[in-house]
C-alpha cells in the first residue's frame, strides 16, 4: 500500500487543487502580504519558506565536474488532466512514466509551469520553465526542470494550451494522449543539486534534475500563460549556502 498512498499523497500536496485541504487552509500568492517574502509567516507548516537552507529555485553557478550518469526515460504516451490551481497550469498524468538514474527509479505524477523560469542558469533567466515532478516508491521527490527559449511554436505545448483552463481552480481533461518526453530536449546532460518544492510548504530533500539543453515556445505561447496566471509565477532564486551543484 505504501507504494500507492505515498504517490498519492504527494499529487495532492503539491496540486494544491480545489479540494486540497493545504489550499483552503492558507492562501499564498507570488506577490504581495501573501507574496514569496512572507510565505514562512503565512503557516506554521510554511516555516521551511523561511528557515530552510537547501530552498529551490536557484542561480546555477560554480558547477562541479562530476562525470554524471545519464537520465534514463522511459515515458509513454499517457492521459492528461490539465488544472489551473491559481499558481500554474499543472498537467496531471497517469500511467507508467519513470525515469531512472543511479539515485533510482522515479514516476512521474505530474508536470506545470513557470514564468518566468524560477532556476536561472549563470544569472540568465528563461521566459519559461516546465518541473516535471516525480516521487519513487518511498515518496522521495525528484523534479526534472527545462527551460524554454522563444521561437517557434511548441506543437505538444500546443495540445495543451489548447485547453488551457483559464479560470482558477477549473480543469480539463486532454482527449488526446500525450507523451512528456516530446516537453523535453533530445539531449538530457543535466545540472544537479538538492533542493526544495518552490512553492509552499517548501519542504526539502528534492533532487533537482535541470536540464542543460532548451526547447522552444512561441511567444504567443508564452504570452497565453502569462495572462492566464495574471503574475509572474517564479519565486526568486534563494541562496546555495552549502550545497554542490554537479554536471
Ligand atoms: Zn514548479
Amino acid at each position: 500500500m505504501k507504494k500507492f498512498i505515498t504517490p498519492l499523497l504527494l499529487t495532492s500536496l503539491l496540486s494544491l487543487t480545489a479540494t486540497s485541504t493545504i489550499a483552503s487552509e492558507t492562501a499564498w500568492k507570488y506577490e504581495g502580504k501573501q507574496g514569496s517574502a512572507h510565505w514562512g509567516e503565512l503557516s506554521e507548516k510554511f516555516g521551511l519558506c523561511s528557515t530552510g537552507v537547501n530552498q529551490s529555485p536557484i542561480n546555477i553557478t560554480s558547477v562541479i565536474e562530476a562525470n554524471l550518469p545519464p537520465l534514463t526515460m522511459n515515458y509513454h504516451k499517457s492521459q492528461v488532466s490539465e488544472i489551473n490551481n491559481g499558481h500554474t497550469v499543472q498537467a496531471n498524468i497517469t500511467g507508467n512514466n519513470t525515469f531512472t538514474n543511479d539515485a533510482g527509479t522515479f514516476d512521474l505524477l505530474q508536470f506545470h509551469f513557470h514564468a518566468p523560469s524560477e532556476n536561472t542558469i549563470e544569472g540568465k533567466s528563461f521566459p519559461l520553465e516546465a518541473h516535471f515532478v516525480h516521487a519513487d516508491q518511498d515518496g522521495r521527490l525528484a523534479v526534472i526542470g527545462v527551460m524554454f527559449e522563444l521561437g517557434e511554436e511548441n506543437s505538444e505545448l500546443a495540445k495543451l494550451w489548447k485547453n488551457m483552463p483559464e479560470d482558477s481552480h477549473s480543469q480539463a481533461t486532454l482527449l488526446k494522449e500525450l507523451s512528456a518526453l516530446n516537453l523535453m530536449p533530445k539531449e538530457k546532460s543535466y545540472y544537479r543539486f538538492n533542493g526544495s518544492l518552490t512553492t509552499p510548504p517548501c519542504t526539502e530533500g528534492v533532487r533537482w534534475f535541470v536540464l542543460k539543453d532548451t526547447i522552444k515556445a512561441s511567444k504567443a505561447q508564452i504570452n497565453k500563460f502569462r495572462t492566464v496566471m495574471g503574475t509572474d509565477t517564479n519565486r526568486p532564486v534563494q541562496p546555495i549556502n552549502a550545497r554542490v551543484i554537479l554536471q
